[in-house]
């Protein structure tokens, strides 16, 4: 077996491996990276010999693993490519809204390459996506003689780590993990067993989680914010990631108002999480689901939901705006909707989710209330910050230490350490080495290829 590193920078994003195995090629994920543009959003996809791959597995939607999908197909039009039914109809949904983002973004930032794909090319890729059942044993290759399985990865809906044997020799991937329940994702449930090799995220490897951390006293702490916002006559808002943290945040909304935590305000979406709401209720029984059942869009009381071709919903204090995008990037619902929330005291900014250092989101955390900070990239007014503004942690990844029970558990050969920054995989590579010291604990740079 063989493990090539198509990452182009050694970080999160463009997360893509070719694992390589009795002649059978097997690309895993094809992402994009959030920070870099044009074709150097890319996997090192020239590295693969166009024609030379048998399939292509996706382990679940995010665009820094799904991003590149439809042109690694276009250069591969021989591979399978497979993933589970949640991620083909969210990534279907995403990669559209990506070549939006693209399009926009070729005028804005002067960059010729975008959209790297086609609405029609999203299209015709979906078309040929093979959906496989978490659990389900499937074969690849031209002789079929690799045994593939998905396992439930917790994360987001629909999200799998991926097992891969051959000839008795065994590989897994984790994808992105998360180990503990999430209010409307389920835990993972991955397999312990001895592989010869694992390739692991390590996103969270450069902090410790508070150890008196739970989610439950979390969304508590969540639902007391709000409930003094609204004492004091303010609106909130929470800028939220259309997939995923928007509807494990009405979850958690419908859990608080049902506790009485919270009264039952209006709850307003907009733009692209309304699209991504109505996938996860139309997977409301999926058996990765908590709250199975339940249809967000029908069911959940208050919910408002924003006309389609409105930018920006009628501003009400007394509500909550649970608008994407998550980083507040411009453009934006969450974006607008800031020149809104800014300047009063009475209103919060709530956030939930992962806000990069240099995106708005990161910007008025940074800043804190009382800070000032510029709404546009591009213009040097900055505004006060009167409003409230607190963060709270919903990670949907698993903190380190679980990781690396679990890899620990499995007593692997060799460890490939992905899907992480650099001092984060420092902290992996430390940590596995003192508790598997007859393992191999390796960080592949980009492009390197490590025989298993
Ligand atoms: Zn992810
Ligand atoms: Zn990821």
């Amino acid at each position: 077996m063989r493990f090539q590193n198509l990452a182009r920078y050694p970080d999160i994003g463009t997360n893509c491996y070719l694992l390589e195995t009795g002649g059978t090629r097997i690309v895993l994920d094809a992402g994009t990276h959030p920070k870099h543009t044009g074709k150097d959003t890319l996997p090192l996809f020239e590295k693969l010999e166009p024609g030379s791959l048998d399939a292509i597995l996706l382990s679940h939607p995010h665009l820094d693993h799904i991003g590149g999908l439809p042109v690694l197909m276009k250069q591969h039009p021989e591979a399978a490519v497979a993933m589970t039914e949640a991620t083909r109809e969210n990534g279907g949904a995403l990669l559209h809204n990506s070549v939006n983002v693209m399009k926009a973004q070729r005028e804005e930032l002067d960059e010729p390459a975008y959209p790297l794909y086609s609405h029609r090319a999203v299209d015709e890729a979906e078309r040929t996506w093979l959906t496989r059942e978490v659990g389900e044993t499937f074969s690849l290759g031209d002789r079929e003689r690799v045994s593939c399985r998905f396992f439930r990865a917790g994360h987001v809906l629909g999200a799998v780590g991926i097992r891969l044997e051959h000839d008795n020799r065994t590989f897994f991937y984790t994808g992105d993990v998360h180990f503990e329940e999430q209010t409307l994702v389920r835990a993972a449930s991955f397999p312990v067993e001895k592989f010869d090799a694992m390739a692991i995220e390590t996103t969270r490897g450069d902090h410790q989680r508070d150890p008196e951390y739970s989610r439950a006293a979390e969304q508590r702490r969540l639902g007391e914010a709000i409930n003094r916002t609204l004492d004091r006559g303010g609106a909130v808002l929470i800028p939220v990631f259309a997939f995923g943290k928007t509807q494990e945040l009405l979850l958690m909304l419908r859990e608080l108002i049902d506790a009485d935590v919270i009264p039952p305000v209006p709850v307003h979406i907009g733009g692209l999480s309304t699209r991504m709401t109505q996938i996860a209720d139309r997977f409301s029984h999926d058996p990765g689901r908590n709250h199975r059942g339940f249809k967000l869009l029908e069911e959940f009381p208050g919910l408002r939901v924003l006309a389609r071709g409105h930018r920006e919903p009628e501003f009400h204090p007394g509500a909550i705006y649970a608008l994407s995008s998550g980083m507040m990037s411009e453009h934006t619902v969450s974006h607008r909707f800031a020149r809104r929330i800014l300047p009063s005291e009475a209103h919060s900014i709530l956030f939930v989710g992962y806000a990069d250092k240099d995106s708005l989101a990161g910007r008025i955390l940074a800043a804190g209330k009382g800070g000032r900070v510029a709404l546009s990239d591009n213009s040097p007014h900055e505004s006060e910050i009167r409003c409230d503004v607190e963060r709270f942690d919903f990670s949907g990844h698993a903190p380190r230490e679980q990781i690396v029970d679990y890899t620990v558990s499995c007593d692997p050969k060799t460890v490939l350490l992905v899907h992480g920054d650099e001092p984060a995989r420092a902290w992996f590579k430390a940590e596995l080495e003192r508790r598997l010291p007859k393992a191999r604990v390796i960080i592949p740079a980009p492009g390197e290829s490590v025989d298993l």
